[in-house]
């Protein structure tokens, strides 16, 4: 669930809080009541909602933390695995009595997509049902729902555009999301994604740029471009900027500091990026890569279109750039047929690729993807086992990888400040936290230089330098 950071809308559309007062009740906005947005799932997720939140401040709503207090109560779904699906019904549930207190209830993002207008058969105390691929439309679904119309959906996949915003409401003041490329046009067998969020589409790279002018301005230091798979980028504009010029492009603009980009998918991960990487320091060293299996059998079962070979192959060629560059990767473990030979290779990759940190998962059937109708003998209590040695191996990997940045100092951008006197966080261009002490009073949002002083396998620890 995102933690909004209170963030004026003064700062959001370098307009003073006096002119948007009178621009408001000019408008005759500023009697709309308040909303409660909660977001489930990735970081595109939690992005959309910072753009809806958006829509809905300058429609004249006011965000509120709890949906108590709430007119209006939004979730951003997700449906990536089961269990994540589950829990917008039983926050549903939890929320049925409220509709009877005169509150709109709305499901966004990829259940709202996959479930359609069945989710107003098994929670008729539903308004508005909108997925991910209809958020353009957004602003028009919602002025329904202001006329009283009880049943309103945006479940769309067609649209080519992407969702753009007059103004998004950023969760964290210093590092600022940016979707560059929305849908996935890949076709893994086992993911959703195509079908919640539709065909790949990406933004024009001269509006991109922009809209990264405009945030160095307001004072963002880091951005991250965001995308399924974000290194397809295909820009439609007229001069065609590849993904890599477009990286070099994002990090030249006054005031950016860091600029990193999630998730890469292989078989587009290209030598450019890894030269583009090298040349220019603003560019984050640290490359999310999944690899989800590594069995070449097993990775054509799951349609990922490169093998073993061909991702280790990626993997050196990252390796061998001039700066370290982490490495980090998502794996699914127990799909179906998977062998303890397939297993086997997977943790043997995990040992070759030396990865910095590991996101993995159980397999979860999910509705109208290919490998539902796979034959599956792996029992659940042998995919749990194999996920808990596949998280036991990585945990040594990575403890051993962080010993050895012990006595070494990177720049961090501090991000949290520590219950405890004197204490720190941030993280590292690679990605790495750094719990640290410092005696200044105020560094929230500056970078400083630490040197690394402990290490575990999630996180460092330090002192300012
Ligand atoms: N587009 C990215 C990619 O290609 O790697 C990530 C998409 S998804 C939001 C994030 C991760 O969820 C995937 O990398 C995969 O490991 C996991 N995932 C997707 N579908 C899954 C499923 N049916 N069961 C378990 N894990 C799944
Ligand atoms: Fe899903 Fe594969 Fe597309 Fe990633 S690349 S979003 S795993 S279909």
């Amino acid at each position: 669930m995102s933690k909004p950071f209170d963030i004026g809308l003064d700062r959001l559309t370098g307009k003073s809080r006096g002119s948007l007062a009178r621009e408001f009740a000019d408008s005759g906005l500023a009697s709309r009541g308040t909303f409660f947005l909660e977001t489930f799932g990735c970081q595109m997720n939690e992005h959309d909602s910072e753009k809806v939140a958006g829509v809905l401040l300058s429609r004249g709503y006011r965000q509120v933390e709890s949906p108590d207090s709430a007119s209006l109560i939004l979730y951003n779904t997700c449906s990536i695995r089961e269990k994540a699906a589950q829990k917008v019904f039983s926050r549903l549930g939890e929320y049925r009595m409220k509709q009877g207190e005169g509150r709109i209830i709305g499901v966004l993002g990829c259940v709202a997509q996959q479930e359609g207008e069945e989710i107003f058969e098994r929670a008729p105390w539903v308004s508005l049902v909108c997925g991910s691929a209809s958020y353009r439309k957004l602003p028009e679904l919602l002025a329904q729902v202001e006329a009283g119309n009880r049943r309103v959906t945006g479940l769309d996949t067609d649209t080519d555009e992407t969702f753009e915003t007059e103004m998004t409401r950023r969760d964290n003041p210093w590092r600022a999301y940016l979707t560059i490329i929305e849908g996935c046009d890949k076709a893994c067998s086992y993911c959703v994604v195509p079908y919640t969020r539709g065909p790949e589409r990406s933004r024009a790279s001269d509006s991109i740029l922009k809209e990264v002018r405009q945030l160095a301005e307001l004072g963002y230091s880091e951005v991250q471009l965001l995308g399924q798979t974000v290194n397809s980028y295909a820009d439609p504009a007229p001069r065609k900027m590849r993904f890599s010029d477009l990286l070099l492009s994002v990090a030249e603009a006054p005031g950016i500091r860091r600029v990193r980009f999630t998730t890469s998918h292989p078989s587009d991960f290209t030598p450019d990026i890894v030269q583009a990487i090298d040349s220019e320091p603003r560019l984050c060293d640290h490359v999310h890569l999944p690899v989800q299996s590594g069995s070449t059998r097993v990775l054509r079962a799951m349609q990922r279109t490169y093998s073993r070979e061909e991702y280790l192959e990626k993997i050196a060629m990252i390796r061998g750039a001039k700066r370290a560059i982490s490495i980090t990767t998502d794996i699914i473990a127990g799909f179906p047929g998977e062998t303890e030979d397939d297993f086997a290779e997977t943790l043997s990759l995990l040992e070759a690729a030396q990865y910095d940190s590991m996101f993995s998962f159980k397999y979860s059937p999910r509705p109208h993807t290919p490998s539902l109708a796979m034959n599956d003998p792996v029992p659940e209590e042998e995919k749990s086992r194999r996920l808990a040695i596949l998280q036991e191996k990585q945990r040594e990997i990575q403890s051993a990888r962080n010993a050895k940045l012990v006595g070494n100092s990177f720049e961090i951008l501090v991000n949290g400040k520590s219950r405890r006197e004197n204490q720190w966080t941030g993280h590292t261009s690679c990605h790495r936290v750094i719990n640290f002490t410092s005696q200044e009073q105020e560094l929230l949002g500056t970078y400083v230089q630490v040197r690394v002083t402990g290490a575990g396998p999630n996180s460092l620890v330090g002192e300012q330098i």
